[in-house]
């Protein structure tokens, strides 16, 4: 008999679960992720899956909001099996602290919104030509964007975004910040299309959480699994709660670097880099200057956070009753992975962002304050490395196939994640 299994119980790791029938192995004891919903009381600390009643709960997910974009009419009706879907147009905006400004995103189409000279300036650096030597991010970022708009927004926000490693990783996700310069000339005659990779987007309309549990139920799922070794020899794979399976195939969602690590392979290449995320998720009082807006990117904050995500500017059923008067927000501030913060750490962390969001006029009165490590959240690669190519093949010798957005180390959304899993 052919032993395969799937270990993950993600996006990836589900809709490979429905297509094939393999079983799956979860370190949790819920299925989803990072891409979960879960809910939580004002006032109280506990954390709800699947609450039952009609109690007055806020939603968030695990890893922040995590809105679906870019599936193509395929994907969305295999989604829609298992729940329907809202439609919504994207609204971003970047936050020059400076002058308190909101300026449409992408900034650089929205030239219109930022100070007469700043922008004569910027205009003729975007679409001036530009030509040097790029190894790293931040060499393309510079280039691409020129002196103006990097003072501005791109080389701070990029410094947060990334915990500094900008200015070490090679360039990557380069159709996240475009460069059309017939745009760029629109927008600061202040006409500019909703562009973007994210211009339009979807989401569950009972909650991620309810996606995830549907697809689980298709899904023959070890809960509870957390994978600690895997005995390429023996080809055992075995678990923290003592159990072990043996296996002929394995197709790991689980991040490469935990792979290389778990099954004691050597790849000749330093590992490639990941950033971590800490995720803030408050519910409170809306404050008097709370924006519209979907999220904003920050590039400078005291606490040191780069985005601030409105869950309830989405959709109002993020928070108690529907209450236009409340607000649920998302707060992600990036990490080296050797820096996480400890407890205490993270108690005056959320303090300062409560302050900083006040003073910003965002929120009021502070219902719910509850923090989320993402160790793996994003993955770069050192300039040169064939680090992810090498690790790959290494376990393909070994019948293990990695997938996903963590699995073959590079970035992906929700939908192209699923699209992976129903390709197995
Ligand atoms: C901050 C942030 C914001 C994001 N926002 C968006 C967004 O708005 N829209 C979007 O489309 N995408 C977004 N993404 C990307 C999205 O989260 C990923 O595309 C998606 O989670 C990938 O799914 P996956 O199943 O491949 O991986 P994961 O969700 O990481 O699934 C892996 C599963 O493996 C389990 N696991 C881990 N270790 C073990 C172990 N040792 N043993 C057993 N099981 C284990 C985990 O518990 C998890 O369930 C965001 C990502 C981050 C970090």
């Amino acid at each position: 008999m052919s032993h395969r299994m799937i270990l993950g119980a993600g996006m990836t790791g589900l809709s490979a679960g429905i297509r094939t029938g393999v079983p799956v192995y979860e370190a949790e004891t819920s299925p989803g992720g990072i891409c979960s919903s879960y809910y939580m009381l004002p006032g109280d600390t506990t954390r709800f899956t699947n609450p039952s009643d009609s109690s007055p709960y806020y939603r968030f997910e695990y890893g922040g909001g995590h809105w679906i974009f870019g599936g193509d009419p395929e994907l969305l009706s295999f989604i829609e099996q298992y729940s329907p879907l809202k439609r919504y147009a994207r609204s971003s905006a970047v936050l020059l602290p400076e002058s308190g400004t909101y300026v449409p995103y992408p900034l650089q189409y929205h030239l219109s919104h930022i100070a007469p000279q700043a922008q004569e300036r910027a205009l003729q650096e975007l679409t001036a030509s530009s030509q040097g030597h790029i190894e790293t991010m931040a060499d393309w970022v510079r280039l691409q964007f020129g002196a103006t708009l990097n003072a501005l927004f791109f080389s701070p926000f990029h410094e947060l975004y990334t915990a500094g490693l900008w200015t070490k990783i090679r360039p990557q996700d380069n159709y996240k910040t475009p460069l059309d310069k017939q745009l760029v000339i629109q927008g600061a005659e202040g006409k500019t299309p909703d562009v973007g990779y994210n211009a339009e987007f979807v989401y569950p309309e009972h909650g991620l959480d309810q996606l995830a549990l549907q697809m689980a139920s298709q899904c023959d799922i070890h809960y509870g699994h957390r994978v600690t070794r895997i005995d390429i020899t023996q080809k055992h794979v075995h678990f923290e709660n003592g159990h072990t399976a043996s296996y002929d195939h394995i197709y790991s969602t689980l991040p490469l670097s935990h792979m290389i690590n778990m099954t004691g392979l050597s790849p000749t290449q330093p590992a490639d880099p990941h950033s971590s995320v800490l995720v803030l998720n408050i519910g409170a009082e809306r404050g008097p200057r709370c924006p519209n807006e979907h999220w904003i990117y920050v590039p400078e904050s005291k606490s040191g956070f780069h985005r601030v995500g409105f869950y309830s500017n989405v959709d109002p059923h993020f928070v108690p009753d529907n209450n236009p008067d409340l607000a649920s927000l998302y707060i992600e501030r990036a990490f080296l992975p050797e820096e996480k913060p400890s407890d205490e750490q993270i108690m005056a962390y959320k303090r300062t962002v409560e302050e900083e969001l006040r003073a910003w006029g965002m929120i009021e009165d502070v219902a719910v304050n509850d923090a989320t490590w993402v160790d793996v959240a994003y993955t770069w690669s050192w300039p040169g490395s064939t680090w992810i190519d090498e690790a790959i093949s290494l376990l393909k010798e070994q019948n293990i196939t990695m997938l996903g957005r963590y699995g073959r180390w590079h970035f992906q959304g929700i939908a192209a994640s699923i699209k992976e899993g129903m390709a197995l």
